[in-house]
């Protein structure tokens, strides 16, 4: 059992660092809309490939997930916590997606969940002051 979520870590921290990586090399080298949307295209063509070969261990988000997944875009009235905009987007503060402790999850939008994917660091400390200002965490 802890050899499957050893695995399951690091096939979504490899999918992370690929994206990244993508991401990186699209921001240095200025391709256009449509090259970006092919690289793009690629990437998902790797994560599919990567749940076709291991379906079970591919499952990054553990099930109790799903339901406080609910809870936090209730809580925070689907507003992302980032920008004011709608969000139904439910961030992990700490970026281990098996941490799914309520004061590790917050509400973003779609833009401001890709933009929390850089600055780690800055964002770890911006997300865990917003709950603390709310009084949801200490
Ligand atoms: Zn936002």
């Amino acid at each position: 059992m802890e050899d499957q979520n050893i695995i399951k870590q690091a096939i979504s921290r490899v999918g992370d660092l690929i994206y990244e990586d993508i991401k990186q090399f699209c921001d240095n080298y200025e391709f256009s809309k449509k090259e970006k949307r092919c690289i793009d295209h690629v990437y998902k063509g790797v994560i599919r490939e990567y749940k076709r070969l291991y379906p079970e261990v591919f499952w990054i988000y553990p099930p109790e997930y799903r339901k406080i997944r609910k809870e936090i875009l209730a809580r925070d009235k689907n507003i992302c916590q980032l920008c004011g905009n709608f969000g139904n987007y439910v961030h992990h503060i700490d970026y281990n997606k098996h941490n799914s402790n309520g004061t590790n999850l917050i509400t973003v939008c779609r833009d401001c969940n890709t933009k929390a994917n850089y600055k780690r660091n800055f964002y770890m400390k911006y997300f865990r002051n917003v709950l603390r200002e709310r009084g949801l965490v200490k």
